[in-house]
């Protein structure tokens, strides 16, 4: 793959994006194109990357045939499959030194091997590190999306090489009701400890946001957020490290995305 030669700085996340995520599909009106189509137009400082759709063979490695025939018939195959495409492509960049952010839908994190639901189709997130694992063999995933990420979880819950964090997430523990941004920060933090690994991937939703669903993060805190899985990156695993794109309804995401970026470059 081509190396940005003309920003001299070889350390700038690259943003994984085709205008082809802004297709319409049939799923909830809130997952619409302007969820990757404002930050796209917000991002124009960044290199971007235009990924191809994931291969059969590729969701094949996390879905069954039952489930990617389902995909099919809905009329979603073509969606999810560059969806997966783009995450396979955040994944290898980061893999090659680049950290990537891939601004993509539909999200992944609760599709399971067999299910699609939650306006998830394909687990993006597992499909990718079941692409790179053979060079990352140890994977740390952090899910900061609002949401329990239960479909990646079921898929490698018998994968002791696979770490999955998913701070304070709404289905999981309510205790995010009473917790406020420096907690949520430090479970950030924490998710680096006593695992090592070749590889970190973010589940990188919004909607913990303040003004979306969760009401606890502001914009800002998603720059530390980016960062201190940045610096977790360059502690454990050479600085590699990719973000997907999951949920995060407000009209303010492409705000949140940036800022995010901002720390996790
Ligand atoms: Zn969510």
């Amino acid at each position: 793959m081509a190396k940005d030669q003309s920003s001299g700085c070889e350390n700038t996340v690259k943003i994984v994006y085709s205008r082809e995520m802004e297709r319409r599909y049939p799923t909830n009106p809130v997952e619409n194109a302007d969820r990757v189509a404002l930050p796209a137009a917000m991002l124009g400082e960044f290199q971007f990357i235009e990924p191809l759709a994931a291969s059969l063979e590729d969701i094949a490695r996390v879905h069954g045939i039952g489930h990617i025939e389902r995909v099919k018939s809905s009329g979603l195959y073509d969606a999810a499959a560059l969806a997966a495409g783009g995450a396979i492509c955040a994944a290898e960049l980061s893999l090659e030194g680049e950290p990537a952010f891939a601004l993509i839908r539909p999200p992944g994190h609760h599709a399971s091997a067999n299910r699609a639901w939650g306006m998830c189709y394909f687990n993006n997130m597992a499909i990718a590190v079941q692409k790179i694992r053979p060079k990352a063999k140890r994977v740390l995933i952090i899910d900061i999306d609002l949401h329990f990420g239960d479909g990646t979880v079921s898929i490698f819950r018998a994968d002791s090489n696979v770490k999955i964090v998913n701070p304070w997430s709404v289905d999981e523990s309510f205790e995010y009701l009473r917790m406020d941004q420096s907690r949520y920060l430090a479970q950030v933090k924490e998710a680096f400890l006593g695992f090592d690994c070749d590889i970190v991937g973010v589940s990188a939703g919004f909607d913990t946001y303040l003004e979306d669903w969760g009401g606890l993060l502001k914009i800002e805190d998603y720059k530390e957020i980016g960062r201190a899985i940045r610096e977790g990156a360059e502690e454990k695993c050479r600085g590699r490290r990719f973000a997907l794109l999951e949920g995060g309804y407000h009209p303010d995401l492409g705000w949140c995305i940036k800022s995010f970026i901002e720390g996790f470059r």
